[in-house]
């Protein structure tokens, strides 16, 4: 009897190996390969008989035997099974493979005798994932380094200028009257260049300077090593002229200037500068460098300090707003994509400022995210937009849940899981009527405190997102670990998506459907613009999307309508 309970069970554990696409090796303690799941042929090529009796070490790519060898005396030692990593294995064609990998030690075990090795193919993720990091890095336009990358150089630049006591230079450059090139001549030509002015600037720099494009005509380069801060100024004098050359894009002569903000650091300085806050000084250097009269340079000094000042009066009326009852929240429809059905919504925030008219965030949430202010306010986003989506559900009108965007700010503060529980109460939402976004960058940038705070948050029951997905640094394996049932690929991903492929965004989108359906991940496509842009994310079958094709962000009322 239990004899063949035993039998059974091992034919149920064979078939399963034989249907797992994870492949399973056993070697024994000479290292020599005494078994490999039917997956093999599959995953590498081989019929499992050929590699029977081969020393598995040859599977492996040599540059990752040091990282296995690494791990061995711990898998060992073990009983459970332990993780080793992300290795290369040789497919029988020559290419390799990305395996996951864990290992057991069963050599005391005589139905074994060897240790286990669980491999799964993790090739097509690595793919997508070096695909997104080049993307989260440069911009595909001109194939510069983002402002991403930049920050990463300025840093290490502020570093080495401190240690070395020289001169680091920031030079802030703003092509003039770009707008009249795409205008008069149209966007490719406007586009090509832009490439011919990236061209030109990784021309004019050293190879340890680096260029970044930093907005649609704004260059940022940073140099450092300068014997003196005068240099700076020469070498903006040489980007001048050298951009200043006509150029010929097809057939056509085009002639562009360049407004640059110039901001040295010297020495001990550097080693105390806030990255950000050179940006921004050298920034304001060039916009009075315009206004001056374009085509020319200027100098950071202090007194321009008062520029970035202005901008900060903001900051008490911010404050004010709340009581004041300034803030609304427009809403913009996700729909399913098969049918065109709205499902829900996205709050979005607005600020009716007394004098200023409408404000979209982007020009008011660093700075409350900055002062904490975001705090309040995002409570109250969150109890409005609950009200509002309780009452689409009460009438049985508009969307069947809202989606609500959540601050850095809010998950790090302590009590957001006690916050939303009560706002569910209060509004008599149900919780998985609520789903919460928070950018990629925000999600890997929460620690571990946070990490508690989510999974908290998730056990009430709502939804819980990852918005932006595609600009941060991606790791894929990041998605699996957080406590996120839903993504959002990024607008930047969905524009230009042709049958064409121009930008090489097809493939891209279509990796992250496929693997947002083997994550149990509900997938929802931003800011789509176009029909064709659309039909490509049907084609792949992209659950959901949203974007002005559909509907732009508008008052509550607009969406109350009968379903
Ligand atoms: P987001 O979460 O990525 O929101 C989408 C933004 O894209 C919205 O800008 C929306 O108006 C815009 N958009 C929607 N469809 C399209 C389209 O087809 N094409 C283009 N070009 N844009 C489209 P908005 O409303 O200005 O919001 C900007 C960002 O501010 C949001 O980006 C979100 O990160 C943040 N935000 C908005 N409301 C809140 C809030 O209540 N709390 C927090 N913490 N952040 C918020
Ligand atoms: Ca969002
Ligand atoms: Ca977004």
């Amino acid at each position: 009897m239990v004899e063949s309970n035993r039998t059974v069970e091992r034919e149920r554990l064979g078939t399963l190996i034989g249907l797992s696409r994870d492949v399973i090796l056993v070697r024994d303690a000479a290292g020599l390969i005494s078994y490999c799941s039917p997956a093999i042929e599959v995953a590498l090529g081989y019929n499992p008989d050929q590699l029977c009796g081969t020393p598995q070490r040859d599977l492996v790519h040599p540059d990752d035997l040091p990282l296995r060898d690494a791990v061995a005396p711990r898998v060992l030692s073990s009983e459970g099974p332990q993780p080793i990593g992300e290795l290369r294995m040789r497919h029988r064609n020559g290419s390799w493979r990305w395996f996951e990998m864990l290992e057991t030690n069963r050599l005391d075990d005589p139905s074994v005798a060897g240790i286990v090795t669980n491999a799964r193919d993790v090739t097509d993720r690595k793919g997508v994932e070096a695909a997104l990091t080049e993307r989260a890095l440069h911009d595909t336009l001109t194939g510069l380094p983002n402002r991403t990358l930049l920050m990463d150089h300025l840093v290490l630049g502020l570093a080495r200028t401190a240690r070395r006591g020289d001169t680091l230079a920031v030079l802030y450059c703003d092509l003039d009257g770009f707008k009249g090139i795409n205008d008069g001549f149209g966007h490719d030509v406007g586009d090509l260049a832009l490439i011919e002015v990236a061209r030109r600037l990784q021309q004019t720099l050293r190879t340890s300077d680096i260029v970044a494009r930093v907005g649609g005509d704004e260059f940022v380069a940073v140099c450092d090593g300068f014997a003196d801060p005068d240099e700076a100024t020469m070498l903006a004098q040489r980007i001048r002229d050298d951009l200043e050359a006509p150029m010929s894009i097809d057939g056509n002569d085009i002639v562009v200037s360049v407004s640059i903000g110039i901001l040295t650091v010297e020495g001990q300085a550097a080693g105390s500068a806030e990255p950000i806050a050179l940006l921004r000084n050298a920034d304001a250097a060039m916009y009075s460098a315009k206004e001056g009269g374009r085509a020319r340079w200027e100098v950071f000094d202090a007194g321009l300090g008062a520029i970035e000042a202005q901008r900060t009066e903001l900051e008490p009326e911010l404050l004010r707003a709340v009581e004041r009852r300034e803030f609304a929240l427009y809403y913009q429809p996700i729909v399913r994509l098969t049918d065109g059905v709205v499902v829900g919504a996205e709050a979005l925030l607005r600020w009716h400022h007394p004098t200023r008219g409408m404000l979209s965030p982007e020009q008011f949430l660093d700075l409350a995210e900055r002062t904490g202010v975001i705090v309040p306010i995002g409570a109250w986003v969150l109890s409005e937009a609950c009200d509002q989506a309780a009452r689409w559900r009460d009438d049985d009108l508009g969307p069947r849940w809202v989606a609500v965007n959540l601050s850095v700010r809010q998950v790090a503060e302590s009590g957001l899981a006690a916050t939303v529980a009560q706002t569910l109460a209060a509004s008599g939402l149900p919780p998985d009527a609520l789903w919460l976004e928070l950018s990629e960058a925000a999600l890997l940038r929460t620690g571990h405190l946070a990490a508690t705070a989510l999974v908290a948050v998730q056990a009430l029951g709502v939804h819980l997102g990852m918005d932006d997905f595609g600009t941060g640094y991606a790791s894929l394996l990041n998605l699996q670990r957080l406590p996120i049932d839903f993504l959002k690929i990024n607008r930047s991903f969905i524009a230009n998506l042709t049958g064409s492929d121009r930008g090489g965004n097809n493939a891209i989108v279509a990796a992250i459907v496929q693997l947002g359906a083997t994550l149990d991940l509900t997938v929802i496509a931003e800011g789509i613009e176009r029909p064709d842009e659309m039909n490509v994310l049907r084609s792949y079958g992209c659950p959901y999307g949203q974007g002005y094709l559909v509907a732009g962000p508008s008052p509550a009322s607009h969406l109350s309508r009968p379903r």
